[in-house]
Parts: structure tokens; sequence; C-alpha cells
């Protein structure tokens, strides 16, 4: 809620007079003071203590108490704060050398950057260089960041949110049906061979299949278990690579370390980000296989960054994957994922504007519906650009006020917490949920 002028702390003013805030129209955009942080909690100014079980942008998956990556990155700055790309660093090296074990297949070989949206942008670079044609395809319920290409690829309402004069499409970009059996008139087996006839349609011109194995903003979709290793197989049936963005999924949110393991798929190409540094740093990555490296050998890989590979970023890359291993965390997102998801599904029993929950480990989300039989969504893709505020904006205003803060978008909640978490605080935010959902009940149509 719009706090009044005279309320607002300094910070709070300062702030709203001098940033620009992202994906909103400036007035709308009033940010509440967050002070301090403990455990999986964030801290406002006027001494709130909010447990986070959004993970923020599905981030922050470490919590904000990791001393081994304040640590990390303070000796860095230290020793070797910066320098170009062309040098080599030990954090660099050692990063790269755990993500070629820890990624699945034959991923060997990564590429740096600063944001998902640019380890998309690479990934495509990559996959036009390595087949030599120029298209990509995605899927309409998707987000893969948000440059003229990774939004142009994108699915998400954001894609369409300007108009084609100010926001036009890069051209070469097609988009197909999702694995989405509550909400879509094709099942997952009809979407798949409907992909499959596109790519034939396009005359074999697709340099890449790109989608979140397990989809994030866009509804937490998640698809039957042979869905990726069949939608593998038909990409490259028709000579295109599969590019699984795991900026959402990557390091342990799902219990793997990537959500494409818990497929049995092997990408060509891995996009990652966010958990990658559990967010205390920006860091984001593109994995290609040994098979597609041999061919960088001798090709040009045009692009790269000031920031690709900054040392700083990962030293706190290599704690985050350290911090994973040795505090047990890819086992404590299987535990914990499987009481969340019983708690979620006594909820959707309880509560009939829950129509379907979906969601794997701590990568979970509940779909509203304003009338379960016709599956009418409380929130059209329309209304996140429109600036309206929706009963799911309610539900989770709700659940804020008693100090529990959910991530809510395109018709669902989104509940990602910190892969840190215990039972206690999947209780905690069950209250907070099970109470906000009485809104959204009592929205629903006779
Ligand atoms: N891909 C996915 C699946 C995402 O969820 C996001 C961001 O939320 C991105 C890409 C873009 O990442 P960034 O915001 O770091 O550019």
């Amino acid at each position: 809620m719009a706090s009044q002028e005279s309320e607002r702390t300094e910070i709070e003013r300062l702030d709203r007079e001098y940033t620009l805030g992202t994906w909103t129209r400036q007035r709308d955009f009033d940010p509440t003071e967050i002070v301090d942080t403990e455990g999986p909690r964030i801290v406002t100014v006027d001494g709130d203590s909010i447990l986070d079980f959004s993970s923020q942008y599905v981030c922050t998956s470490l919590g904000y108490d990791a001393e081994r990556i304040a640590d990390a990155v303070n000796e860095q700055i230290r020793s070797v704060p910066y320098v170009n790309p062309g040098w080599a660093t030990e954090p660099r090296a050692r990063l790269s050398e755990k993500l070629a074990e820890i990624t699945p297949g034959s991923l060997k070989k990564t590429f740096y950057s600063t944001s998902g949206t640019e380890a998309n942008e690479a990934a495509f670079k990559i996959a036009r260089s390595y087949t030599g044609k120029h298209k990509i395809l995605s899927r309409y319920r998707s987000y893969h960041g948000a440059t003229a290409a990774s939004l142009s690829a994108s699915g998400d309402p954001r894609r369409v949110a300007q108009g084609p004069e100010i926001q036009p499409e890069v051209p070469g970009m097609v988009k197909g049906p999702d694995p989405y059996a509550y909400g879509s008139s094709l099942d997952p087996e009809q979407s798949l061979e409907y992909i499959d006839e596109m790519l034939t349609l396009e005359g074999d011109t697709v340099a890449g299949v790109l989608v979140e194995p397990l989809v994030g903003s866009n509804g937490v979709l998640t698809p039957p278990d042979d869905y990726l290793p069949r939608l593998q197989e038909i990409a490259h049936d028709h000579g295109a690579l599969l590019i699984c963005d795991e900026v959402m999924t990557g390091f342990g949110r799902t219990g793997e370390w990537f959500a494409s393991g818990l497929y049995d798929a092997e990408p060509d190409i891995i996009t990652m980000a966010k958990g990658l540094t559990g967010s205390y740093q920006p860091l984001a990555a593109t994995t290609v296989t040994e098979e597609i490296a041999t061919h960088l050998e001798d090709t040009l890989l045009n692009q790269g960054h000031t920031f690709a590979g900054h040392p700083t970023a990962c030293a706190a890359g290599v704690a985050a994957i350290e911090t994973y291993e040795q505090e047990g965390l890819l086992e404590n997102a299987r535990e914990m994922g499987a009481y969340l998801k019983s708690e979620l599904e006594s909820l959707a029993e309880r509560h009939p504007s829950v129509g379907e929950r979906r969601g794997i480990g701590l990568h979970q989300g509940l779909e509203l519906t304003r009338s379960e039989e016709k599956r009418v969504p409380f929130e059209q893709r329309s209304d996140k650009v429109s600036g309206r505020t929706t009963v799911l904006d309610e539900v989770g205003a709700h659940a804020l006020d008693n100090d529990v803060y959910f991530y809510t978008s395109v018709n669902t909640i989104v509940v990602t917490p910190p892969l840190t978490i215990t039972e206690a605080h999947v209780d905690e935010a069950i209250d907070a949920l099970d109470d906000a959902l009485e809104i959204s009940d009592a929205a629903m149509e006779e």
C-alpha cells in the first residue's frame, strides 16, 4: 500500500524521488525501507520481521546469513577486486570447474555475465553459431529476460505491455504451447506434438528450443516426467539445440542441482543466475556441452561484457556452492519440499479458491480460481501490466500484513522460500496463507 509522503522515512523519500522503479508506473513505486535481515527474514525500518517465502525474485536461496560468502567476497576484494575477462583468476577457474561437475550430461564450459537476461542472450548467439540457423522457439507461458531478444523470446505479459510502436519484437522468435493441463486446451502430450509440427513448418530453421524446465513466474507449470526428454528428442530431430533456462530452477531449488536433472534430460545449453551466488553478488552463466565448446575453438564467440566472470562475483559463486553442499541444502529442499507440498495440498482441500497446487521441492505454487468448475482465473494476464489491483494482490497483501511475504504472479501464489527453512517456517507461512485465502474464497462466483 502506498504510504503518505509525510509517513515516509528519509531513505524512502530519497529513493522515491531519485530512483526509477522496475516494471512499474512510477506513481505506483513506493518501496518500504529494509534495514536488516535475519535467517530467512527481512526486517523493515518499522521493525517488522517478515518471513520471506518468495526468496525475493526466487533468488535468495541461501537466506540472508551465509557468512562464508561474505568472507569470500571480502577476501577477493582485498586481493584481486577486478581484472578484465582476458586474465585468469582463481575464483573464475574454480567456479567453472565446479559448474562442469554439477551440471547434467556433458555440459562443460561456461560463459559468464551478470543477469539471467544476458545468460539467455549468450545462449541465443551460441546456438545460432553452432547450428548455423537463427530462430529461437520458446513457449507462451515463460519469462526469459528484459532485453529486446530475451523479452521477445518470453511469452510473459511484459512482452506485449507497450505495443509494437514502442516495443517491437526481435524477428525470428517463434512461440509454442505449454505443458499446462489445468489451463490450456492442449494436454502436455498434444503440446509436444504441436511443437514437433511447428519445427517442421518452420522449415527446420530453429537454432534452439528454449524452455524453463519447471516454469517460474508464469504459473509454476510442472510437466509430466517424460516431457523434457521427449522435447529434447524432438528438438534434436529437427537439428535444434535444447536450451534450458534454469535461472529460477537451478541450484537446488527442486532438490536437484538443476531441474533438468529431475527429468533425465541432457540440455545442450543451461542458463543460470539467481541461486548461483544465492544473490549475494550479481552473476549469471551460460554453460555449454563439450561438443559446442569444441565448435567454438575455431569460431568466434562474438559476445562479452566488462564484468564477465567478475572475480568477487565468482568468489561468491564458489562459496555459495560450498554452502549448498556443506549445509545439505539440496536434501533440505527435498525434505522441506515434501512437507510443504503436503501442507499446500491440505490448504487446497480446505479452500475452494485454490484451483491447483503445482511444483517440486521448494519451487511450488497455488493457482487460484474464481470458479472451480470452469477454472476461471482471478487475474488475467493483462492485469499484470495494467496496474489493476487483483484478488491475488489482496491475498499477497494480507499475508504480508501477517509478516509473511509471497510472490504472486499470473494468477499464481508462488511459494519458493530459501532452501534453509525448517518445518516451523513452513507452519508459519501456511498459517498466514490459510488466513489470506479466505479473501479469495469470499471473492468466488456463487
Ligand atoms: N529466466 C528466468 C526463468 C527468470 O525467472 C528470469 C528472471 O526472473 C530471467 C530469466 C531474467 O533474469 P534477470 O532478471 O537476472 O535478468
